[in-house]
């Protein structure tokens, strides 16, 4: 039965760093949760944490209905699978799974039950009788997921579990990881650096950095909706205008800036007029082109740099003449192509494309 995980508060220091800072999140039955955040901004710590390999100065884990805040590991009944498989080299796959179980006393058809069910379920039932040295990574940590897996915790822990794999395995493993997870029900938690890994397979994100949630939302929430600096420019690419609030018109906001004037549908009853603010304009929602009659957000710039890929051209622009800034602008189906000489060219951007956010570090 999958459980919710609720952390409330919770303080986790080593010496004067502040690993984890206050954090509250709900983590809901059987959703695949992700932790992401830069080197040193406190996920496997937290991580650690809900494992119970940390204990936390104050603030509370539950578990379900239980608290689990100062149980030992053992008592939480949680599953982990680590960045590096720490399989038993020994052992064969079979024996690699059913330790657990041994240790925890369970008879041996029940074992062999289990184990065939978890072996299934990570598609590895034709390498039962392998050693580790004689699998690749992925089929490794597919061991280490059956492993976890089989003695059916309340909760999957995963710190970095694709690090050691190289970039297509990544990506297969990736898919595998939620179809493993969504098939066993469960609730995971799920720690990476990598954000395209968690856009891709996360039910919900939280954004850490400096032992804080920056935000927390489905991945298209955050993509589309970033709420601070840090974490437009965390997840995915995005260029940042610093601008001042000139005007409030009616459902929209319009921001001044060195590279032109940008109206907003985003952050509206947020600001007032004359705060400092950051535009946030993702590469992929500038056009590059004509503009429709009416269309607002139409600048003139000049295309500098092309880097070509045949379905996709990113463009460098200039905007706001000697003393603006470049912009990255990504044109599907491209038509333009700077190789050369520099072009000047119309750049426009939908208003529901143009996010506004408090000045702040990226
Ligand atoms: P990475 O992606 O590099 O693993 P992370 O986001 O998982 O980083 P943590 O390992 O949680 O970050 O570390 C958060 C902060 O706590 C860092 O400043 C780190 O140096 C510090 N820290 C973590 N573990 C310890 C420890 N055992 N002793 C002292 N400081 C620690």
């Amino acid at each position: 039965m999958a459980v919710s995980v609720v952390i409330n508060n919770l303080v986790k220091t080593f010496g004067e760093t502040r690993a984890v800072d206050h954090i509250s999140l709900t983590i809901d039955p059987g959703e695949l949760f992700f932790l992401l955040g830069p080197s040193g901004c406190g996920k496997t710590t937290l991580l650690r944490c809900i494992a119970g390999f940390h204990q936390p100065e104050s603030g509370s884990i539950h578990m379900g209905e239980q608290e689990v805040t100062r149980l030992q590991p053992h008592q939480r009944d949680t599953g982990m699978v680590f960045q590096s498989y720490a399989l038993w080299p020994h052992m064969t796959v079979t024996q690699n799974v059913a330790f657990g179980l041994e240790m925890r006393k369970v008879g041996k058809a029940e074992t062999a039950k289990r184990v065939a069910e978890a072996l299934a379920l990570v598609r590895m039932s034709d390498r039962a009788d392998y050693k580790p040295n004689q699998l690749s990574g992925g089929q490794q940590q597919r061991v280490a997921l059956a492993r976890a897996l089989v003695i059916h915790p309340k909760c999957l822990l995963l710190d970095e579990p694709l690090s050691n794999l190289d970039a297509k395995l990544r990506l297969e493993m990736r898919t595998e990881i939620r179809r493993i997870c969504k098939e066993s029900g469960l609730t995971a938690i799920y720690v990476t650096h990598d954000q395209k890994e968690a856009l891709s397979v996360a039910d919900r994100l939280a954004v850490l950095n400096g032992g804080i949630v920056e935000q927390c939302g489905t991945p298209e929430d955050v993509y589309l909706r970033p709420q601070s600096v840090f974490a437009a420019g965390f997840i995915g690419e995005t260029n940042f205008l610093d601008g001042t609030v000139k005007k409030i018109l009616g459902d929209r906001l319009l921001v001044s800036t060195q590279e032109g004037d940008w109206e907003s549908k985003h952050g509206l009853g947020s600001y007032e007029v004359g705060d400092e603010v950051s535009v946030s304009l993702r590469p992929e929602t500038l056009h590059i082109g004509d503009a429709s009659a009416g269309q607002p957000n139409v600048v003139e710039g000049i295309v500098h740099d092309t880097v070509y890929l045949g379905e996709v051209a990113q463009h460098q622009v200039r905007l706001g003449g000697d003393n603006g800034k470049n912009v990255k602008v990504f044109d599907l189906n491209p038509r333009i192509i700077a190789r050369n000489a520099p072009q000047k060219a119309t750049i426009w951007v939908d208003a529901q494309d143009v996010v506004v956010l408090p000045r702040g570090k990226a």
